[in-house]
C-alpha cells in the first residue's frame, strides 16, 4: 500500500503541487489527469524521490524517504515523460540498467537478468530491436525501450509519466494491457499520468483530476469523467457517451461552423 498524505511539492518556491492525500491499495491502479501545468509529472516526481516535498509518501506504512537508494530503486519503478536516452546504448543493455537494483555490488547481469530482459522485450514487441541503438529508434520505439527498462526493473510500485505518448493505438493499449496484466498477476501497484481520460478510464481503478496543483476531483471513471466538470478545468468542449464496456468514452467536440 501506497499512500500520500499532504503532498506539496515546487520548484524554487513556487508551490506547483498542493496538500495532495490519497491511499493506492497494494495491485490498483491511480491515473493522475489534468490539464498541461497542473502538476502531473511534479506529482510523479515526489513520489519517485526527484523532487523535495513536504508531507510523506509511505510505502507499507513506511516514509519513502528512510529506504536506502537499492530498497527505493526495487520498490518504486519511474518511467518519465522525457528520457535522456544514453543514445550509443544498444535497446538491450539500455533495458538491462533497468536490472542494477538487483545485482549485488560489483557484480554483472546474469543468465536470469538476461531473461527478464528479452521477456519483457518480447511482451513490447521489441525483440526484433533489441540490438539496435537507441539513437536509431522511432519516436514509439524509444517510448517503448524507456517502458522496457523500468519493466525490467520488476519494482512493487511502477510511476510512469505519460507511457502512451507518442505510441500508435495498438501498441498503447498493447503497453497498457501488459501493465495491467503485471498488476492483476504480481500485484503491481500502478501510478500513471495519462492524457487519454478514455484511457485513463478503461484502465484505471481509480482517477485523480489536478488542477493549478490540487485535486479538484478524484474517484471511479465515471464519477471523474463527468463532461462539465472537464469541459470546465480544461476549458474543452467534449462530451462523454458510455463505451462498449460501460466505461465513459470521452469525446471532443468541434467548433460549430458559423
Ligand atoms: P504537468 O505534468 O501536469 O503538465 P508539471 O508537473 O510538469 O505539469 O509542471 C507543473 C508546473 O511546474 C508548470 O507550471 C511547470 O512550468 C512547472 N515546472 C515543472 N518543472 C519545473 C522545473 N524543473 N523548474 C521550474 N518549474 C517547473
Ligand atoms: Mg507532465
Amino acid at each position: 500500500m501506497l499512500e500520500l498524505r499532504d503532498v506539496s511539492a515546487g520548484y524554487r518556491g513556487k508551490t506547483v503541487v498542493s496538500g495532495v492525500s490519497v491511499s493506492i491499495p497494494r495491485g490498483s491502479w491511480l491515473a493522475i489527469i489534468g490539464p498541461n501545468g497542473a502538476g502531473k509529472s511534479t506529482l510523479l516526481k515526489s513520489i519517485a524521490g526527484l523532487v523535495s516535498y513536504s508531507g510523506s509518501v509511505l510505502l507499507d506504512g513506511r516514509p519513502v524517504q528512510d529506504l536506502s537508494a537499492r530498497e527505493r530503486a526495487q520498490a518504486l519503478g519511474y518511467a518519465p515523460q522525457v528520457p535522456l536516452l544514453p543514445e550509443g546504448l544498444s535497446v538491450t543493455s539500455y533495458a538491462l540498467l533497468g536490472r542494477t537494483p538487483h545485482l549485488g555490488t560489483l557484480s554483472r547481469e546474469g543468465p536470469h537478468d538476461l531473461a527478464v530482459v528479452d521477456q519483457v522485450l518480447a511482451r513490447l514487441d521489441l525483440s526484433s530491436l533489441a540490438g539496435r541503438l537507441l539513437r536509431t529508434l522511432s519516436g514509439g520505439e524509444r517510448q517503448r525501450a524507456v517502458l522496457a527498462r523500468v519493466l525490467a526493473q520488476q519494482a512493487g510500485v511502477l510511476l510512469l509519466d505519460e507511457p502512451t505518448t507518442g505510441l500508435d493505438i495498438g501498441h498503447a493499449q498493447a503497453l497498457l494491457d501488459l501493465v495491467d496484466r503485471l498488476r492483476t498477476e504480481d500485484g503491481t501497484t500502478v501510478i500513471s499520468t495519462l492524457h487519454d481520460l478514455t484511457l485513463a478510464g478503461q484502465y484505471a481503478d481509480r482517477l485523480l483530476l489536478l488542477d493549478r496543483g490540487t485535486v479538484v476531483a478524484s474517484g471511479d471513471a465515471s464519477s471523474v469523467l463527468d463532461a462539465s466538470v472537464l469541459a470546465q478545468h480544461y476549458c474543452a468542449r467534449l462530451v462523454v457517451m458510455e463505451g462498449p464496456d460501460g466505461k465513459p468514452v470521452v469525446v471532443p467536440k468541434r467548433r460549430p461552423i458559423e
